[in-house]
């Protein structure tokens, strides 16, 4: 075991705080990673706050890594010591079942461990990427392609693969109408990533404050939603409908703007139930439907393709002992439009 610097929230109520933690031996299948970047998504602050659950205090969350192999194991075969590399949202799943064997690693039907608050294999709780180093099978490492500036690539690894994941299952392309509901982490990954796939793309946002970055992100329309009017006049017009909001919305007003077999898919994960009356979803044979995180052969699909696209996030690094206002900014919906923890100030 090693003692490594980490930021960790010591309850649901109380700020973050440094402190250190434990990080398993290098074991023959393991790569250990100096850790140079974490994004801050918003499922930290759900997860660290209970809002999706009870925890086990105290806990280190940030699924959004990337930094350099200090130290690879015997029979590890695809990363080298000195390799620029990136972990996401789980590192581990059963390998066996059908998703597993599908590349869904994420649907695994066992359960895929998170890279936080999960359950490991020797029954400890995982501690995530608000530390200085991290150690993880090598199966579940990505490849961070050297074209992508290296503190921007960090929310490819969350927000990016949440949302090239639904935007490729359901075609976004040429031809094909797209809005993003919310510009935050995600929503400004799926406008850059729509547009570069050929989608037409809208944002709907709550105001027009962001209409100006949400247009040079690569969209062609932009409506606050705050106005009853947008509802009238985009009714039944998209193909397809990314929700990225972490609160609670009103469905049905969204899901009409569908048009004929247009799909609405949730990856925004408000702890509240999302009502809805089935009828919006028989008027014009609309779906609902949700998306969680990517696979990893998936994920590192994703990545080249950034790469390949010139794509990168908006981001602003802080210092560690920023993380609790970063939060606070986060929940107001003013982050422009992600925030990355510079690890070197863990302390
Ligand atoms: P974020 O940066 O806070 O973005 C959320 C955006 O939603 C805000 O920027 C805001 O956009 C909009 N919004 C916030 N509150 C709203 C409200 N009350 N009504 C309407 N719009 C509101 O968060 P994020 O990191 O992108 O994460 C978004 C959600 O996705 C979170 O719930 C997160 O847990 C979830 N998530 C899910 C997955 C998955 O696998 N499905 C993966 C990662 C994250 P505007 O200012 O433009 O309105
Ligand atoms: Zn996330
Ligand atoms: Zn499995």
């Amino acid at each position: 075991m090693r003692t490594v610097k980490a930021y960790a929230a010591p309850s649901a109520t109380e700020p973050l705080v440094p402190t250190t933690i434990q990080r398993r031996d290098v074991g023959p299948k393991d790569v250990l990673i100096k850790i140079a970047y974490a994004g801050i998504c918003h499922s930290d602050i759900h997860t660290v706050r209970g809002e999706w659950g009870p925890q086990q205090y105290p806990l280190t969350v940030g699924h959004e890594i990337v930094g350099v192999v200090e130290e690879a194991g015997s029979d590890v075969t695809r990363h080298r010591v000195g390799d620029r590399v990136g972990v996401g949202c789980m590192v581990n799943s059963c390998r066996e079942c059908a998703n597993c064997r599908a590349g869904e690693e994420q649907y695994c039907l066992n359960g895929n461990v998170g890279t936080y608050a999960g359950v490991d294999r020797d029954g400890s709780i995982t501690q995530g990427g608000y530390s200085t180093h991290i150690v993880v099978v090598e199966d579940f490492v990505l490849s961070v392609p050297e074209s992508i500036p290296y503190e921007a690539a960090a929310p490819l690894l969350c927000a990016g693969i949440t949302t090239y994941s639904p935007l490729a299952h359901w075609n976004a392309g040429p031809g094909k109408k797209v809005a993003v509901v919310g510009l935050g982490g995600l929503g400004h990954m799926a406008v850059k990533i729509a547009s570069a796939m050929g989608a037409e793309v809208t944002v709907l946002s709550q105001s027009l404050s962001k209409q100006d970055d949400g247009k040079r992100f690569g969209a062609e329309h932009y409506y606050a939603t705050s106005d009853p009017d947008t509802f009238k006049q985009l009714e039944s017009t998209f193909d397809l409908i990314i929700n990225t909001v972490s609160a609670k919305i009103d469905l049905d007003a969204y899901l009409s703007l569908l048009r004929l077999d247009g799909t609405m898919v949730n990856v925004g994960a408000p702890a509240d139930a999302l009502p809805l009356h089935v009828f919006t979803l028989f008027n014009q044979r609309r779906s609902f439907a949700g998306s969680g995180i990517g696979g990893i052969r998936e994920t590192q699909e994703m990545l080249d393709f950034c790469a390949q696209h010139g794509i990168a996030p908006e981001i602003e690094v802080v210092s560690a002992d920023a993380i609790n206002e970063a939060y606070e900014r986060v929940l107001s919906s003013d982050v422009r439009y992600r925030f990355v923890i510079d690890t070197a100030t863990l302390g």
